[in-house]
């Protein structure tokens, strides 16, 4: 059966999700016919559709985290081959500065900023077929289902912001906030070796982490401040990674992390922005460290995809039970913005 059009989900404004179709593109000598399976619904998907990400534009054909199984390659394509399952990861042009240097691509006319011929915007990720190029696609254990193997992407962002880190085996590293994004750093700092405490106020993330073997603290309950320091003989934290964004975690940070050399990651984003009011002098005497991470490279890629294929970090908690299919992606959306969820996803 020859596969002609595509059927996808798209953003048409605030609040509203459609199924579109449209003709499926040609493939190319290195590109590669995927068949989706599945899409989780990432924070910046539904923060769009809450109407707190305007900028991003519309009709937007969102969706990134996505995984499916190879169903016809170009005669270049080397490395995969029909029945791969695989993950998607960036569309980059691979010949702009930016990424020949391993960074991601600045080239609007195929990176991530793209706008394709009939006015979309977006990686069509949550669409039945796509035509990607094969540079963008990393083969993952058949054992993982769709669903899991969709996390390479979120989980390569936390590999760039734990590199930029630099964490280090047996450091003691407080991760705030335990939805998907603060568990995932949890696992992924594990794996390379840390002593980790993550810290929450929903009791039932709180529940997940502890059954992912995590110490916890309620900061509901208690004092993060001094349970940190209790928990750590009064030296705080080598690093902090705040996988939630706001104004009091940001201040609350800066007294979780020891008192010299203390390092902070601030991994996410809110809207409206929070603030930090922070003096350089303090930054300067305790040798402060305030880094930065959004996005990933391929070679974060290579490795979410190793971790997640080796069976290190474990996703299957993190997706929510109820899955949606294409035809129900408004629903979907609705689930996924309601506070407190881990990731949803749409079968496709
Ligand atoms: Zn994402
Ligand atoms: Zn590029």
């Amino acid at each position: 059966m020859e596969i002609k059009t595509m059927r996808f989900g798209v953003l048409t404004e605030k609040g509203h999700a459609e199924v579109r179709e449209r003709p499926l593109p040609e493939m190319g000598p290195d590109e590669v016919l995927v068949k989706q399976e599945a899409c989780n619904i990432c924070t910046t998907d539904y923060q769009q559709w809450l109407g707190q990400r305007e900028g991003r534009g519309y009709p937007m054909a969102s969706g990134h985290e996505s995984a499916g199984t190879v169903v016809a390659v170009g005669e270049k394509v080397l490395d995969l081959k029909p029945g791969d399952r695989v993950a998607l990861a960036y569309v980059t042009c691979g010949i702009c500065d930016s990424c020949k240097r391993g960074r991601g691509c600045t080239n609007n006319e195929i990176g991530p900023k793209k706008i394709s011929p009939d006015g979309y915007r977006g990686m069509f990720a949550y669409a039945d077929y796509a035509v990607r190029p094969a540079r963008a696609l990393i083969k993952m254990n058949p054992s993982l289902s769709p669903s899991e193997a969709a996390f390479m992407e979120p989980l390569a962002a936390v590999v760039k912001g734990l590199d930029k880190l630099r964490v280090k085996p047996l450091e003691t590293v407080v991760v705030v906030g335990a939805g998907t994004m603060g568990l995932l750093n949890a696992q992924a700092a594990r794996a390379m070796g840390c002593r980790v405490i993550v810290s929450e106020l929903m009791e039932h993330k709180l529940q997940v982490a502890r059954e992912m073997g995590f110490e916890v603290m309620d900061g509901s309950a208690c004092d993060p401040v001094q349970e940190i320091m209790r928990l750590t003989d009064g030296k705080g934290a080598d690093a902090a990674i705040l996988a939630v964004a706001a104004t009091k975690v940001n201040q609350q940070a800066l007294d979780l992390v020891k008192h010299v050399d203390g390092r902070i990651l601030f991994f996410g984003a809110a809207y409206p922005t929070p603030a930090i009011d922070i003096d350089s002098n303090v930054i300067h005497y305790r040798r402060l460290e305030l880094i930065g991470t959004f996005g990933a490279d391929l070679t974060d890629f290579c490795t979410a995809a190793d971790m997640l294929n080796q069976g290190v970090v474990q996703v299957a908690p993190l997706i929510e039970k109820n899955k949606y299919s294409l035809d129900h992606i408004q629903e979907a959306f609705a689930e996924a913005a309601t506070p407190g969820k881990f990731r949803v996803s749409v079968l496709l």
